[in-house]
């Protein structure tokens, strides 16, 4: 246990017997109480798993909120740390977080973007929620660190997780900072920043010959065998608590926006956690009193090269038929989203809708962004940013309503989806004559 905490949580020496599966009662994770299946609502004891054994149903975390009511539970926020354990009382994680080695990601700016609403015809309030500025670069440290306080719970001493490209460094950075081992599997394909980034921070990073939903299989083999004891796999084994994460990105824009709902979210998909937690995350701000109860509309986006839930969502079917993927946008693609049905129901129910961008608008999209706000984007955002012109165009979007499209990563890490495009205006010799030769005088 000793590699786990300085030694100062001895209760974890119970999470010997949770990471086995056969007692979670012990562990502290704040006010999640149970594991509760989406599907039928069975409960189970807090512990690493995260189907039901009765139907298969993927589990999600159950909580007892706090009840000191709206004012005071604003006010316990406001005081707290300037990142995602400011909403620790609503995580699954224990009330002494923050004093745990951790990346503590979060806080990052909801951007106003009146520029960017001008070009695409938007006269209502358009905001960018800007993760690229979170410590290794994108949305993902949110969900690995609420993953890192479960793997401390159960005692794992390895973490793990199947990526696209962005969790792989998430959990490097975050293992190296827990003082945790870790092992990453990545398909062989990916941008070279992400695969350096996933390398830099010392732990194993394995690429695998095949797409995400390959590495993802291999994955779930792993965890099935004697070599997988031990190992915290932060997106399927601990999944549950990983998820929990993308909730805070809910927490922040409404805190944001002065505890206020948007009226349009746009989010990107790749296995759809992220999308149906922002979701989770509303509907709990509206329970606990914290914003209005109104309704709000959720859109997803994904690349057409992979587009799964968009087919699907056109289609009207309930189902979502996998792809093989084929697109820029690497960070989204997942072929096989796991979550995918359940973003089908939430952009139904809220009046949303799920769209596709091609290669081409994605770039242009990141362009778009970063000429009109100073932002650049990874593809993932040129997703989203060009999903919502697409959406503005058919009428879809209410161009009058306020509106939030999240940028989930850094444009550093995808440099090569631009870099063909972009670059000096000229290339001139150091004085002034070369200078008004090219023109730019
Ligand atoms: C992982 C990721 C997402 C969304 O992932 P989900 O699996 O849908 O939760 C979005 N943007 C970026 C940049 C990502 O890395
Ligand atoms: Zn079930």
């Amino acid at each position: 246990m000793s590699v786990l905490t300085s030694g100062d949580h001895p209760d974890t020496a119970s999470g010997a017997t949770a990471a086995n599966g056969t007692n979670g009662a012990q562990v502290d994770l704040g006010p999640a109480t149970a594991l509760s299946c989406r599907e039928c609502g069975e409960r189970f004891p807090l512990g690493p798993i995260f189907a039901c054994t009765s139907c298969f149903g993927p589990l999600e975390i159950a909580y007892d909120f706090p009840t000191e009511g709206p004012e005071a539970l604003r006010a316990r926020i406001a005081a707290g740390p300037n990142n995602i354990w400011r909403y620790a009382p609503l995580l699954p994680v224990p009330a002494d977080v923050a004093e745990h080695p951790n990346l503590n990601p979060g806080c990052t700016p909801l951007v106003r973007a009146d520029r960017l609403a001008a070009e695409l015809g938007i006269t209502g309030e358009l905001h960018i929620k800007d993760d690229s500025g979170n410590p290794t670069h994108s949305f993902k440290d949110r969900v690995v660190a609420n993953a890192v306080e479960a793997a401390r719970a159960f005692g794992f001493t390895t973490l793990s997780c199947s990526s696209t490209g962005n969790l792989a460094g998430a959990v490097g950075a975050a293992a190296a900072r827990a003082g945790l081992r870790s092992c990453v599997f990545i398909p062989h394909d990916l941008e070279q920043g992400k695969v350096v980034m996933a390398a830099v921070y010392g732990g194993e990073l394995v690429a695998i010959e095949g797409t995400y939903d390959d590495v993802n299989r291999f994955c779930s083999e792993l965890i099935g065998d004697p070599i997988g004891e031990g190992w915290g796999f932060v997106n399927v084994n601990l999944r549950p608590y990983y998820a929990e994460g993308s909730k805070t990105l809910a927490y922040e824009i409404c805190e944001q926006l002065g505890w206020k709902l948007p009226d349009q979210l746009v989010i990107p998909i790749a296995s759809g956690s992220q999308l149906t937690k922002i979701d989770k995350g509303l509907k709990e701000l509206i329970q606990l009193g914290l914003v209005e109860d109104r309704p709000y509309k959720i859109f997803g986006a994904q690349a057409e090269g992979c587009s799964p839930v968009s087919r699907a969502f056109k289609d009207g079917h309930d189902v979502v038929r996998p792809v093989k993927p084929d697109t820029i946008a690497k960070s989204l693609a997942i072929g096989n989203p796991a979550d995918g049905p359940y973003v089908l129901d939430i952009a139904r129910r809220t009046g949303g809708a799920v769209e596709d961008v091609d290669d081409e608008q994605i770039v242009a999209a990141i362009k778009l962004l970063a000429r009109t706000e100073g932002i650049f984007a990874e593809t993932a955002g040129g997703v989203t940013v060009g999903v919502t012109r697409k959406l503005l165009a058919a009428g879809v979007l209410d161009p009058a309503a306020t509106t939030v499209v999240l940028n989930t990563g850094d444009g550093l890490k995808t440099l090569d989806a631009v870099a063909g495009t972009t670059g000096p205006s000229a290339t001139i010799r150091p004085n002034l004559d070369s200078f008004r030769e090219a023109g730019l005088a």
